[in-house]
């Protein structure tokens, strides 16, 4: 299936000059959606991860159903003051301010193998500051993946090092 089909694209949101990919009607497609968690998943089971983890919100949408499809545990990355038990934080750059995102301390044993998944690779950012937060909670970051990446905003160049994979690009 040709997955780029069944994303939107909504210009101009949520501001001016953004291109935005909607993946609404990609989820909202049973078949599409089933399509997309087992391709994902195939490719996943060879490095053969303890965890998936997944920053809120979006990040949650991929990465439950692909932790059920592989058999293994999902682990949150959720905003400040969410997570009820003792947590590591980091706070990150944006384009206007900064943001902080939070993990369980005690999430993984040390040197668990964990796959990170997101929605979108756009600059980078976010995803960036997720790999560190497994990091500094014991994990090791196997592999991260995406359903959709921006190209054109070299968000790979902040991955350096870490092996990264998306479903579709866009420039
Ligand atoms: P970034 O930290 O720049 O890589 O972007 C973080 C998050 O912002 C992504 O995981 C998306 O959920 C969202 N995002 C950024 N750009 C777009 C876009 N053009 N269309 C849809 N979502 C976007």
């Amino acid at each position: 299936m040709d997955f780029k089909e069944k994303i939107a694209i909504i210009p101009n949101f949520p501001k001016e000059g953004i291109s935005f990919k909607d993946i609404t009607p990609l989820i909202g497609d049973g078949k599409a959606f089933q399509e997309l968690i087992d391709t994902m998943a195939k490719k996943l089971k060879e490095l053969k991860v303890d965890y998936i983890a997944g920053p809120e919100a979006r990040g949650f949408i991929f990465g439950v159903p692909l932790a059920y499809a592989l058999g293994v545990g999902f682990i949150p990355i959720r905003k400040p003051g969410k997570l009820p038990q003792e947590t590591v934080s980091i706070t990150y750059d944006l384009e206007y301010g900064t943001d902080t995102l939070e993990i369980h301390k005690n999430a993984f044993k040390k040197g668990d193998r964990v796959a990170l998944v997101d929605d979108l690779l756009a600059t980078g950012g976010t995803i960036s500051a997720c790999a560190k937060l497994i990091e500094l909670a014991g994990g090791e970051v196997a592999s991260i993946d995406f359903m959709i990446e921006l190209t054109e905003l070299r968000g790979r160049d902040k991955l350096e090092g870490y092996h990264v994979e998306s479903m579709v690009q866009y420039d």
